[in-house]
């Protein structure tokens, strides 16, 4: 389900109200799509994996390819960003 009223977590995205958001698979379903996530992202606020809370990351459809976008809509979250993320 996207989250439209937040903004996307990864570094340098700029905000795009028409894009949809998708919030990472849960730490304890999936540990490494997990954190493949919050890696995504690129954002030293995240680089303690610790201290992140799950509910704060929200990575917009931009990070994704179409065919992904449309699985995420509708089923589970399998796939990992990997479209204009930050160099790392
Ligand atoms: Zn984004």
């Amino acid at each position: 389900m996207p989250y439209n009223h937040m903004i996307c977590s990864v570094l340098g995205c700029k905000k795009d109200p028409e894009a949809s958001l998708f919030r990472p698979p849960g730490p304890r379903k999936s540990w490494d799509l997990y954190c493949a996530w919050i890696k995504a992202t690129g954002n030293p606020k995240f680089l303690n994996l610790s201290t992140v809370r799950p509910e704060k990351i929200s990575i917009c459809e931009k990070h994704f390819k179409d065919e992904e976008v449309s699985l995420m809509k509708s089923r589970r979250k399998t796939c990992v960003p990997t479209l204009r993320l930050p160099d790392i």
